[in-house]
Protein backbone atom coordinates (compact mmCIF):
# COMPACT_ATOMS: atom_id res chain seq x y z
CA UNK A 1 0.00 0.00 0.00
CA UNK A 2 1.13 3.35 -0.81
CA UNK A 3 1.47 5.93 1.80
CA UNK A 4 -1.04 8.40 2.14
CA UNK A 5 1.20 11.83 1.71
CA UNK A 6 2.29 9.95 -1.21
CA UNK A 7 -0.86 8.95 -2.67
CA UNK A 8 -2.03 13.09 -1.72
CA UNK A 9 0.91 14.28 -3.65
CA UNK A 10 0.48 12.04 -6.90
CA UNK A 11 -3.54 13.25 -6.99
CA UNK A 12 -2.66 16.87 -6.46
CA UNK A 13 -0.23 16.90 -9.29
CA UNK A 14 -2.44 14.71 -11.24
CA UNK A 15 -5.34 16.75 -10.70
CA UNK A 16 -3.65 20.49 -11.15
CA UNK A 17 -6.34 22.03 -8.46
CA UNK A 18 -9.43 20.14 -9.19
CA UNK A 19 -10.72 17.33 -7.38
CA UNK A 20 -14.14 15.54 -7.40
CA UNK A 21 -15.35 13.64 -4.28
CA UNK A 22 -17.96 10.73 -4.77
CA UNK A 23 -19.98 9.62 -1.96
CA UNK A 24 -20.95 6.14 -2.21
CA UNK A 25 -23.37 4.45 -0.10
CA UNK A 26 -24.08 0.64 0.40
CA UNK A 27 -27.51 1.18 -1.36
CA UNK A 28 -25.56 3.04 -4.08
CA UNK A 29 -23.86 0.11 -5.65
CA UNK A 30 -26.46 -1.97 -7.49
CA UNK A 31 -26.07 1.39 -9.19
CA UNK A 32 -22.68 2.21 -9.55
CA UNK A 33 -22.41 -1.36 -11.03
CA UNK A 34 -24.91 -1.24 -13.49
CA UNK A 35 -23.59 2.24 -14.83
CA UNK A 36 -19.98 0.23 -14.49
CA UNK A 37 -21.58 -2.69 -16.46
CA UNK A 38 -22.86 -0.32 -19.27
CA UNK A 39 -19.38 0.76 -20.33
CA UNK A 40 -19.44 3.95 -18.23
CA UNK A 41 -15.18 4.60 -17.92
CA UNK A 42 -16.08 7.41 -14.41
CA UNK A 43 -18.20 4.19 -12.54
CA UNK A 44 -15.60 1.39 -13.54
CA UNK A 45 -12.76 3.63 -11.85
CA UNK A 46 -15.09 4.31 -8.45
CA UNK A 47 -16.01 0.79 -8.66
CA UNK A 48 -12.43 -0.24 -8.96
CA UNK A 49 -11.66 2.29 -5.90
CA UNK A 50 -14.17 0.97 -3.96
CA UNK A 51 -12.89 -2.63 -4.31
CA UNK A 52 -9.40 -1.59 -3.15
CA UNK A 53 -10.56 0.58 -0.23
CA UNK A 54 -12.99 -2.80 0.74
CA UNK A 55 -9.81 -4.93 0.16
CA UNK A 56 -7.94 -2.17 2.59
CA UNK A 57 -10.53 -2.20 5.26
CA UNK A 58 -11.31 -5.90 5.46
CA UNK A 59 -7.19 -6.59 5.53
CA UNK A 60 -6.99 -3.83 8.28
CA UNK A 61 -5.26 -5.84 11.28
CA UNK A 62 -7.92 -6.75 13.82
CA UNK A 63 -6.08 -4.64 16.61
CA UNK A 64 -5.02 -1.44 14.04
CA UNK A 65 -8.72 -1.17 12.19
CA UNK A 66 -9.01 1.63 9.84
CA UNK A 67 -11.12 4.04 11.10
CA UNK A 68 -14.46 5.91 10.19
CA UNK A 69 -13.10 9.33 8.84
CA UNK A 70 -15.74 11.28 11.41
CA UNK A 71 -15.53 9.49 14.38
CA UNK A 72 -13.29 7.16 16.05
CA UNK A 73 -15.15 4.15 15.60
CA UNK A 74 -13.79 0.98 13.37
CA UNK A 75 -14.88 0.16 10.24
CA UNK A 76 -16.64 -2.87 9.90
CA UNK A 77 -18.55 -5.22 7.72
CA UNK A 78 -19.92 -3.81 4.71
CA UNK A 79 -22.75 -0.85 5.59
CA UNK A 80 -20.63 1.95 5.68
CA UNK A 81 -20.05 4.79 3.23
CA UNK A 82 -16.97 5.66 1.05
CA UNK A 83 -15.68 8.69 -0.08
CA UNK A 84 -13.77 8.66 -3.00
CA UNK A 85 -11.50 11.33 -4.17
CA UNK A 86 -9.97 11.43 -7.55
CA UNK A 87 -8.81 14.17 -10.32
CA UNK A 88 -10.79 15.88 -12.29
CA UNK A 89 -10.04 14.60 -15.44
CA UNK A 90 -11.17 12.06 -18.10
CA UNK A 91 -8.05 9.52 -17.41
CA UNK A 92 -7.28 9.98 -13.41
CA UNK A 93 -4.56 7.44 -12.43
CA UNK A 94 -4.47 8.13 -8.80
CA UNK A 95 -7.06 8.79 -5.86
CA UNK A 96 -7.30 8.66 -1.69
CA UNK A 97 -10.74 7.05 -0.36
CA UNK A 98 -11.79 7.33 3.43
CA UNK A 99 -14.70 5.31 4.76
CA UNK A 100 -17.94 7.27 7.57
CA UNK A 101 -19.64 4.54 9.56
CA UNK A 102 -23.54 4.03 9.55
CA UNK A 103 -23.26 5.66 13.34
CA UNK A 104 -22.33 8.41 11.21
CA UNK A 105 -25.28 9.02 9.12
CA UNK A 106 -27.18 7.20 6.23
CA UNK A 107 -28.58 9.89 4.34
CA UNK A 108 -27.11 10.71 1.60
CA UNK A 109 -27.49 14.83 2.71
CA UNK A 110 -26.02 13.95 5.72
CA UNK A 111 -23.40 11.77 4.45
CA UNK A 112 -22.10 14.58 1.63
CA UNK A 113 -21.80 16.34 4.11
CA UNK A 114 -19.57 14.65 6.83
CA UNK A 115 -17.89 13.33 3.69
CA UNK A 116 -16.97 17.05 2.33
CA UNK A 117 -16.02 18.02 6.04
CA UNK A 118 -13.45 14.88 6.32
CA UNK A 119 -12.29 15.35 3.52
CA UNK A 120 -11.46 19.30 4.71
CA UNK A 121 -9.71 17.84 7.85
CA UNK A 122 -7.04 16.12 5.49
CA UNK A 123 -7.11 18.77 2.63
CA UNK A 124 -7.67 22.33 4.55
CA UNK A 125 -6.92 24.64 1.51
CA UNK A 126 -9.67 23.06 -0.45
CA UNK A 127 -12.35 25.07 -2.28
CA UNK A 128 -15.86 23.72 -3.75
CA UNK A 129 -17.37 24.79 -6.62
CA UNK A 130 -20.19 24.42 -8.70
CA UNK A 131 -19.69 22.27 -12.63
CA UNK A 132 -22.84 22.13 -14.43
CA UNK A 133 -22.18 19.14 -16.29
CA UNK A 134 -23.87 19.56 -20.08
CA UNK A 135 -25.14 16.11 -20.14
CA UNK A 136 -27.24 16.83 -16.63
CA UNK A 137 -24.37 14.74 -14.82
CA UNK A 138 -25.05 12.72 -11.65
CA UNK A 139 -24.45 13.29 -8.15
ZN1 LIG B 1 -18.37 7.39 12.28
Amino acid sequence: MTALSDCLTNLHSEAGGAIELIVVRPVDAPELVAYALAGDQQAVRIFEALSNASRAVENAPKRKPLLCATCPRALRGTAFTFGIVLPMRDDPQSGVAFGICVKCGTSAEVLQAKATAALHKIWPNLVPVDITHPEGGRA
